[in-house]
């Protein structure tokens, strides 16, 4: 009789697609595949004679001992599985980076742990897979009723988290198999195993973790199959017209249209982001009909972590042909506006206000429709067309000048100013009070040096006399500075990057410490308004008010170009737009104040954040992981690593490539670097720019000084720098003896820190008694010891590495 049932669920696992209930709503079948429970009558024993085990994308699941059962069937197909007993996970990633987080976060470069548990969810063909194994292991299902309704109220929990995953698959003409264990690790705790071929790295490894009060979703590793090729998005969004009304209460109502292309066929599922806190009501076609949505139903594990999980599910009911253009209207309001007191709004960080559909490399137009309480200002991405009273409320109309790939506003009690020439407008508005919690800092007692959350980079500095202010500052005393200042980073930054690319830049204030660039829009936080007497009662160190004044504003105006028009698509190119930013605000900075030496300041700064540990870090920040991990560099094990590597490391990448590429004593020494901005800027206006296609553009640049590997390549570089750590650690040894033109010095160079590979150019330089260095020349350090020899007319007393600031290392 079990024999039969387990002969009956095989023949109708083979049971193709199109026998899917068809007449069901996508709303009954996700019903349906959340209430799916374990099958009392499919319980297997497992022992550690049966060795059953699954292998996928290179990750070995063996279940050792205990018992195995299936869910039941939903239309003839088997979609999971339970285990209970003891079992064995092992992976070794193949890549450097991907062993580096493995031992980051497991202590080891493999993944090799037990468990006792596992939760498994699937399309592809893992029980027809366990299935065999069990008949060739001669195993017979049991009936085992108590072990099934052990599971009942997990199964609740997790379930709907695969249904809508599992759902997509059943409807989509090109199906991409998924699979799922959610495994119960005895050293870990739960951790999950992903392989589903519709991600574009189909392998994650990760668990969800808490550091304090805030959660993370810890990536042990993800890969891709290689040279698989990137996946592209089924729908492009054209055009969004965007009619949103902000009530007196600061809720949001909205109703909105996005035009849509179609580039694959075969596809019938838009996923867009929207935040949670905006409740769809209705989602519509051309035609007015209904179609089927979900909101806020995770996908996956691996898609919640990737940008939250704000996601906003929208069902075709079939699915368009390639290139057919369509449109849906969304209607949707709730809570995005966050009142930080004083009168101090502001749209939540990172928060997605309207239905926004693929990623950062998705240019669309924009239409912008606004109605708000008279009482506000409100400003928003593209130019201004019309703004006029009706009533209590303001209406104004935006459009953008050309496709942007995300829009945003911002509203206040504002004060403005402006400053204008003939190419555009910059508007600066900041709200005439603080917001409360900062008002309560500057207004109380000195604040509480060691307990203040909302201060990232590191420890702020003891309160001093200098603290003392008699009146509370208004962020708007800075405005025309500010707007005269941001004036001058755009007319720099024209040099490298090409014409300003929109008419207006609006700089509005946001409560906090982050900063955003939208596209002609900036949010700065009101600790870059604020005089330094103020930042430094705000428990601000020097360094930080550095950071907000000098950094901040010009770091976020450098995103109009690089970010809003070179775009990224994949998390593991994100750091180049953040580099190239980073990089052009410290040159702005250096060239505004080229007394004080701003450059080298923040590179030394950078220098040692990655090599030393830090009160706020328990490590070095170059131990967090490489550049191309993008937001995989904020785990549980470093809340604030993106900004401690991206912004340091990259800073300090882009550097040594200008340096590389500088030609001293040309009329214009940054002319290969300047060339090598303008032409990437140009050729990826409004598309994605990856890590690969930096490369190319370097090497299309580099000069004969910088093909280390002998060809015309800079994938040294790259691997070293971009897709891995390690900073290299050089000491010298060297003898000098007299020559008829001076002094022969020959010497060794050594190179600690970094894998026996890695490979450098290092500047060496003598120094004189008068302390003066001369340069003498560059050894390619290769491997631990390399050797050298120069000849000097003057006898060195020291060698000294890397005297200029141009290469990320330490010495002795
Ligand atoms: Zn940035």
């Amino acid at each position: 009789m079990r024999t039969v049932a387990a002969i009956i669920v095989l023949g109708c696992l083979s049971l193709s697609h199109a026998a899917l209930a068809a007449e069901d709503s996508p709303h009954e079948r996700f019903v349906a595949l959340n209430g799916l429970r374990v099958d009392p009558a499919t319980v297997y024993e497992l022992t550690t004679a049966t060795s059953i085990e699954l292998r996928r994308g290179g990750v070995q699941i063996a279940f050792e001992e205990g018992k195995l059962a299936f869910f039941n069937a939903l239309d003839g197909r088997i979609t999971g599985a339970v285990f209970s007993g003891r079992g064995h996970a092992l992976a070794a990633p193949r890549e450097a980076v991907e062993k580096q987080q493995m031992a980051l976060f497991l202590g080891a470069p493999v993944l090799d742990q037990e468990f006792i548990g596992a939760y498994l969810r699937f399309t592809d063909e893992t029980a027809n897979e366990l299935l065999r194994q069990f008949q060739n292991a001669g195993l017979q299902p049991q009936l085992d009723t108590p072990f099934a309704s052990r599971w009942a109220s997990l199964l609740a929990q997790i379930n709907p988290s695969h249904s809508l995953r599992i759902l997509v698959e059943g409807l989509s003409q090109n199906p991409q198999p998924y699979f799922y264990a959610g495994l119960e690790g005895i050293v870990t705790g739960p951790f999950d195993i992903i392989y589903d071929t519709s991600r574009g790295e189909p392998l994650m490894i990760g668990q969800p973790r808490k550091n304090g009060d805030n959660s993370f979703y810890d990536i042990w590793t993800s890969s891709a199959a290689p040279g698989a090729a990137p996946l592209s998005s089924a729908f492009h969004a054209l055009q969004y017209t965007l009619d949103t009304s902000i009530l007196a209460n600061n809720s949001l109502d909205a109703n909105s249209i996005v035009r849509i292309r179609t580039e694959v066929a075969g596809e019938r599922l838009l996923i867009f982001q929207l935040a949670r806190s905006l409740a769809t009501t209705s989602v519509t076609d051309e035609r007015g009909e209904a179609v089927p949505f979900f909101q806020n139903e995770g996908l996956s594990p691996a898609e919640r972590y990737s940008r939250g999980n704000d996601y906003l599910y929208v069902m075709l009911p079939e699915a368009p042909r390639r290139a057919q253009e369509f449109t849906l209207r969304f209607r949707y309001h709730g809570d995005v506006i966050q009142n930080a007191g004083n009168g101090v709004l502001y749209v939540g960080a990172r928060e997605c206000w309207y239905p926004h559909l693929g990623d950062s490399a998705n240019f669309a137009g924009y239409d912008l429709t606004m109605r708000w309480p008279r009482r506000l200002r409100l400003v928003a991405t593209g130019a201004s067309l019309d703004e006029h009273e009706e009533g209590d409320s303001r209406i104004g109309h935006w459009r953008t000048e050309k496709p942007v790939s995300v829009a945003g506003f911002n509203l206040g009690e504002y004060a403005s100013a402006s400053v204008s020439s003939a190419s555009h407008t910059i508007n600066v508005y900041a709200n005439r009070q603080l917001e409360q919690s900062l008002d309560n800092r500057l207004a109380g007692p000195p604040p509480d040096m060691t307990a203040n959350p909302s201060v990232p980079f590191g420890l702020p500095q003891p309160n001093s006399q200098l603290g003392i202010i008699s009146t509370t500052p208004s962020p708007a005393d800075a405005l025309k500075q500010l707007a005269k200042d941001i004036d001058s980073s755009i007319r720099f930054y024209e040099k490298f990057s090409g014409p300003f690319p929109f008419r207006n830049l609006s700089v509005s204030q946001i409560p906090g410490t982050f900063g955003q660039g939208w596209p002609g829009l900036l949010y700065i936080s009101t600790l870059s308004f604020l005089p330094p007497s103020a930042q430094q009662r705000a428990g601000l160190s020097v360094k930080n008010q550095e950071h907000f004044t000098d950094l901040v504003p010009f770091h976020e105006v450098a995103h109009q170009w690089w970010g809003n028009i070179v775009g990224w698509s994949n998390y593991r190119d994100q750091w180049i737009d953040e580099a190239i930013s980073n990089y052009l605000a410290l040159m702005f900075a250096d060239s505004q104040r080229s007394s004080d030496h701003v450059m080298h300041t923040w590179l030394e700064r950078y220098r040692k954040q990655l090599i030393e540990k830090s009160p706020h870090m328990d490590r070095p920040a170059d131990e967090i992981g490489s550049l191309s991990l993008g937001n995989r560099l904020i785990s549980s094990q470093a809340p604030e690593g993106f900004e401690d590597v991206i912004y340091g490391k990259g800073a300090w990448v882009i550097h040594m490539l200008r340096q590389m590429l500088r030609q001293p004593g040309a009329k214009n020494p940054d002319a290969r670097f300047t060339t090598l901005l303008q032409t990437i800027s140009t050729k990826y206006a409004g598309r994605a720019f990856s890590t690969s296609d930096f490369q190319k553009e370097v090497e299309a640049a580099m000069t004969p000084s910088m093909a280390l590997e002998g060809s015309r390549s800079m994938e040294w570089f790259f691997e070293q720098w971009v897709r891995g750590t390690g900073i290299p650690h050089y000491s010298v040894e060297f003898t000098a003896h007299r020559i008829d033109t001076g002094f022969l010095v020959k010497g060794k160079l050594f190179q600690t820190g970094v894998p026996r590979s890695f490979i450098a150019p290092v500047p060496v330089y003598a120094s004189g008694p008068g302390g003066h260095s001369v340069y003498l020349g560059t050894v390619f350090a290769e491997g631990p010891e390399t050797s050298f020899h120069f000849t000097t007319p003057d006898a060195p007393h020291k060698i000294l590495i890397d005297a200029q600031t141009t290469l990320l290392c330490t010495t002795e």
